[in-house]
């Protein structure tokens, strides 16, 4: 495992779990650490989770640098009745934690990261505010042993010479100088020894007390039993089948396109969250608090006129739900106030230079062009500017296999567009359409 530079800070994925009022959002109290592993999946202990929260209060988590609090739904306990808990949150992962393959062994050097011994302050007005100070703690596993839980019975568990302060229960312990996480941190072993047993002094008469010593050690749940966690959050899965599955389709928040004329009638409208779930959205339709119920991303509707049937967005082509054939639109991505103004009809015809296999890989790209209709085929040289700054110079009969940035080895996309309009607005801002103006061409 690299830890290179661009990796992300810990505490994006590391995160405190807390009791808010529901209402208020005031935080009641913090009851330990979680951490992300996959899109949507809080992966912590039962024993920080299992309780029921206070009337009108529920669990939540939130992200540091974040002011939004995230619900923890859907939270249960590992089907094989261990200390170990799943709950569902509208977030992605972003510090690349990883799950360890195999179990390790005594001397092997960990740490972990989490929120112990947290404090709620109380702000004069009377409100709370929480003191998100996270730790980072190192040690080593001092043994490989079989522990007593108390209510979960006998656990494999790695000890370690490392203080596990309370709070940093469920967070994760990971191999150190890696991201990758071997176990779950649940609680502390205290071993006591008698170091001088209880006495009467003979000359003096005087009562000794017995002499305790108490030695701390931490505890953290066993890879194996990380690895086995199952839950409805992975699916019945065994946790390192489910984070086999393919995720790419995972968004924070996902974007609807829906033909305007549906939204208020009284149709149904399943909406399909890239988790895999449809959410059936029935009439009146409200949009207040519209999010999936298996992995809770939050869904934005945009109601699109009659005509409308797929929208170009910086991720691809995604169609408009309750039209079936029509006009291709484009969406920035930008939030609007004016959502009229986002949208500029245009018809998106072939893609050219898609399907071509160059037999490598390519270096760089796809870089898509757009381009007006009848340029490829005819007798023009079509100037296409490499974002490298070089200048292919593709000449008729326009062939797919030129084209190819020489500098770069990037590979071209021609998307063909119709329309009056001479950019197209996408992801990376406003993009010119080739043969709009002359100097595209020879
Ligand atoms: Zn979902
Ligand atoms: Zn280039």
């Amino acid at each position: 495992m690299s830890t290179g530079p661009s990796l992300k800070h810990l505490d994006v994925d590391v995160l405190p779990t807390l009791i808010v009022r529901t209402d208020t959002s005031q935080i009641i109290s913090f009851e330990g650490t979680g951490f992300l592993l996959a899109p949507n999946l809080l992966l912590t202990c039962w024993h920080c989770v299992r309780a029921a929260p206070p009337e009108n209060c529920s669990y939540t988590t939130k992200r540091p640098d974040d002011d939004r609090i995230h619900f923890l739904i859907n939270i249960q306990q590992d089907e094989n009745n261990t200390d170990l808990a799943t709950a569902n949150i509208p977030l992605l992962p972003g510090a690349n934690l990883t799950l360890a393959d195999s179990n390790y062994y005594e001397g092997t050097d960990v740490y972990a990261f989490g929120f112990p011994l947290l404090n709620v302050e109380r702000l004069p007005g009377g409100d709370t505010q929480l003191a998100l100070d996270f730790r980072y703690l190192k040690g080593y596993v001092t043994r490989v042993f079989w522990f007593d839980q108390p209510e979960f019975g006998r656990t494999m568990a790695y000890e370690l010479d490392m203080s596990t302060p309370e709070g940093l229960s469920g967070a994760p312990l990971m191999k150190m100088g890696s991201r990758e996480v071997i176990g779950v941190v649940f609680g502390s072993n205290e071993v006591t020894r008698i170091t001088a047993f209880a006495r009467v002094d003979p000359d003096t008469g005087e009562r000794e007390p017995e002499v305790h010593k108490v030695m701390y050690f931490g505890l953290a749940h066993f890879t194996e039993a990380l690895k086995k966690l199952t839950t409805g959050a992975t699916r019945g899965l065994p946790l390192s089948e489910y984070l086999k599955e393919d995720f790419s389709n995972r968004r924070e928040r996902y974007v609807f396109y829906v033909r305007g004329a549906l939204v208020g009638s009284d149709a149904r409208i399943e909406l399909p969250c890239g988790c895999g779930t449809v959410r059936l959205w029935d009439p009146p339709h409200s949009t207040s608090d519209l999010f999936c119920s298996w992995c809770d991303s939050r869904f934005t509707i945009r109601g699109l006129m009659d005509g409308a049937a797929a929208v170009s967005t910086p991720e691809g082509i995604v169609p408009v739900i309750g039209t079936e054939k029509g006009l291709v639109i484009v969406d920035d991505g930008e939030e609007a106030d004016d959502e009229e103004e986002t949208f500029i009809p245009l018809k998106l015809g072939d893609r050219i230079g898609e399907n071509f296999d160059p037999g490598s890989e390519p270096k760089a790209g796809p870089y898509v062009f757009f381009i007006k209709p009848g340029l490829i085929g005819s007798a023009h040289t079509i100037i296409l500017p490499c974002m490298c700054k070089t200048v292919l110079r593709w000449p008729p009969p326009h062939d797919e296999s030129a084209l190819e940035c020489r500098a770069c080895g990037a590979r071209f996309i021609l998307q063909v567009v119709d329309g009056p309009a001479d950019h197209v607005m996408t992801g990376d801002g406003s993009v010119k359409i080739i043969g709009a103006n002359p100097e595209d061409l020879e």
